[in-house]
């Protein structure tokens, strides 16, 4: 066998092991791992020092978002860029269907636009409410590859609330047939009267935002959704989770044997609500807020001991010109923030250097567990002999200061400007090609590709990991 490229003497982390060896490819495929004395390549790649990764996975972006009378300011050509950068290989976005606009007709207007990824892309299928679909739309969307779904209890002043009878419908059609809801728990009704005071008391600036979305909002609604999920028999992921209890419910809920499964996001556990204090604390609009360290304590054991499955970034970044037109009014503020690029660094960072995560638990977090749970596994999310050629070559002594204006994401501000950060990629393969390598992109507009996701690895939230 001759191999197209040979990645020699690294450290591979995969499966939940540590290994010293080789990773050979042919074409787009993984052809070896371990001992490659033998064999011949085209190109050899030195890993001595580094650790060799499947390629990171980002289940939670949102690239050219329309939202807030903008658009996020990433299109899927330069996030996807941003994220190669990083080391993540796929990232799953989300359809944003029109007034109107049904799911297999969302689905098909999304891929068009994701079109020019320089990453391989999939998406979870966005219902805002959830009267008069069929579940032969469902059926089809999960024909076409999409197989998880994504719903909101906030957001009803924006008109993409679901209520808690047309979600429980949707859990149980869902459950039916395999697929996996994903919701967004917030309890709108606490978050409406909080608004309602502070706009009354003319509190709008960003310091009130946490007050106007309080921990228990979030975690009356995750209680409310987990509840829901196991009457409806159905599996349930919760996005950016980001209060202690909320990990106590997602806990409890997996005690009680209900197929669910929990992400947070890098700015949960690295930042607190210190941050809307600062001189342009708007820029950190997010939803949900940031919390207290209380909370960033409790999402760090959590993401250790097996509670957290993932993490992603929920990436929606916007330039500061976008928020700063609403730096006194967090009501109407673009919410979110930058990610996609930083999150393997900021995890090993804080994560692994910290002693908070070994690095098979981080490779974990942003690769396999999201594969098995979004259906891309076994093709994503581990090095295994004839899957996708999806690898990173991160080398844990390159440490870069994150500035925004050297980042590759299009944004101008940074919530962790400043920081000095270490692991980086060395190296970056897209299924077999190198997209990243000698510090450049060397990837193409549309040469990522649509990633058909199956359900049948939906279900295990609760396995793996170390509880
Ligand atoms: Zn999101």
């Amino acid at each position: 066998m001759k191999l197209n490229y040979l990645i020699k003497n690294g450290s591979i982390v995969s499966n939940g092991r540590i290994f010293e060896g080789d990773v050979g490819v042919v074409n787009d495929k993984i052809a070896l791992i371990g001992n490659s004395v033998e064999l011949e390549a085209d190109h050899v790649y030195d890993a001595a020092g580094c650790y060799v990764t499947p390629g990171f996975i980002d289940s939670h972006t949102h690239m050219q978002l329309p939202v807030s009378g903008t658009v996020s300011s990433d299109d899927f050509f330069s996030g996807g860029r941003a994220a190669a950068w990083g080391g993540v290989t796929t990232i799953i976005d989300f359809t944003t269907p029109g007034p109107g606009q049904g799911l297999v007709s969302g689905i098909m207007a999304r891929k068009e636009e994701a079109r020019l990824c320089p990453i391989d892309y999939s998406l979870h299928g966005t219902f805002y409410g959830y009267d008069g679909v069929e579940p032969e739309d469902l059926q089809e969307a999960i024909e076409m590859g999409v197989t998880s779904f994504k719903f909101f209890t906030a957001y009803g002043e924006s008109n993409r609330r679901t209520p808690d009878g047309e979600l429980f419908q949707a859990l149980k059609e869902i459950g039916g047939l395999g697929g996996l809801a994903m919701v967004h728990c917030e309890n709108d009704e606490i978050i409406a009267k909080k608004r309602e005071d502070l706009i009354s008391k003319e509190k709008k600036s960003i310091e009130h935002h946490p007050a106007s979305r309080p921990d228990y909002s979030e975690s009356t609604a995750v209680g409310k959704v987990v509840h829901l999920a196991k009457v409806a028999g159905s599996c349930l992921h919760l996005a950016h989770l980001t209060t202690k209890e909320s990990i106590n419910l997602l806990k409890r809920g997996k005690e009680l044997g209900i197929d669910l499964s929990g992400e947070t996001c890098p700015q949960y556990l690295l930042l607190t609500e210190d941050c809307y204090e600062e001189k342009n604390g708007h820029r950190y609009a997010a939803t949900p807020p940031l919390r207290l360290d209380e909370d960033r304590e409790v999402l760090w054991n959590a993401l250790e001991s097996g509670v957290l499955d993932s993490v992603a970034t929920d990436h929606c970044p916007f330039r500061n010109e976008q928020k700063d037109e609403f730096q006194d009014n967090f009501l109407d503020i673009p919410q979110g923030l930058p990610g996609v690029e930083t999150l393997p660094s900021l995890l090993f960072t804080e994560g692994v250097k910290e002693n908070h995560l070994s690095i098979e638990r981080m490779v974990e977090l942003i690769a396999e567990k999201p594969a098995r749970r979004f259906g891309l596994y076994p093709e994503k999310g581990s090095l295994t002999v004839g899957t996708d050629a999806d690898i990173v070559v991160f080398d844990p002594e390159d440490s870069r200061r994150i500035n925004p204006d050297k980042l590759h994401m299009n944004t101008d501000f940074n919530p962790f400007a400043g920081k000095r950060t270490c692991g980086w990629p060395r190296y970056v393969f897209l299924r077999g090609k190198p997209v990243l390598q000698d510090n450049k992109f060397g990837g193409k507009k549309g040469q990522g590709e649509w990633v058909n996701r199956n359900r049948k690895n939906q279900s295990g939230g609760n396995h793996g990991g170390r509880n």
